[in-house]
C-alpha cells in the first residue's frame, strides 16, 4: 500500500508540515488513522495463502528440478531488488548497460513489489523523510507500516 493512500485526521490543528520537515523538527503529535488498500490487502492475503502451500509442496511433492528452479528465481528475483531497484535506479550506486537493466527490471516483475518507478519513489522519500510522518517506512508508526503496510 502506498504512503500516499494513508491519511491524516483532523489536520485543521496542525501547522504546515512541509516547513517541520525542512528545519528538521519532529512533528507534533496527532491521531493517525488507518486508511487500508483493500485490494493490496486482498493480493497479498492470498499471496501468502499460496506462498505456505507452495512451501508445502517444495516439502512434499516437487520434484528437485522445479526446487532448483524455484530457489534460483527467487534467488534473480530478490537481486533485482536489492542489486537493481535499491541500488542502481534509487541510489544510482553504479551504471549498468541496457541487457542488465532489461534483466532486472523483467526479474522484478516476479518480486510483486508494484513498478520500479513506485519503489524507487518510495524508497527516495524513506531515506529523505527518515523516522518522520513523510517516510512511509516510518518504523515509530510500527512493525505492520514499517515493513507491510508499504509493501517494499
Ligand atoms: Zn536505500
Amino acid at each position: 500500500m502506498h504512503s500516499s493512500e494513508q491519511s491524516i485526521t483532523d489536520d485543521s490543528n496542525r501547522p504546515d508540515d512541509s516547513k517541520l520537515i525542512e528545519n528538521n523538527e519532529p512533528l507534533p503529535p496527532h491521531p493517525m488513522k488507518w486508511n487500508l488498500a483493500w485490494r493490496d490487502v486482498t493480493i497479498i492475503t492470498f499471496m501468502h495463502i499460496g506462498a505456505v502451500y507452495g512451501i508445502y509442496l517444495f516439502l512434499t511433492a516437487a520434484k528437485w528440478q522445479t526446487c532448483l528452479f524455484l530457489l534460483l528465481l527467487h534467488t534473480a528475483t530478490m537481486l533485482s531488488v536489492t542489486a537493481g531497484v535499491h541500488r542502481l535506479w534509487t541510489h544510482k550506486s553504479y551504471k549498468a548497460k541496457l541487457p542488465l537493466r532489461i534483466l532486472l527490471v523483467s526479474f522484478f516483475t516476479m518480486a510483486y513489489q508494484y513498478s520500479c518507478i513506485s519503489w524507487v519513489r518510495i524508497h527516495r522519500m524513506h531515506h529523505k523523510y527518515s523516522d518522520t510522518d513523510a517516510d512511509p517506512h516510518n518504523a515509530k508508526r510500527g512493525l505492520f507500516f514499517s515493513h507491510i503496510e508499504d509493501g517494499c
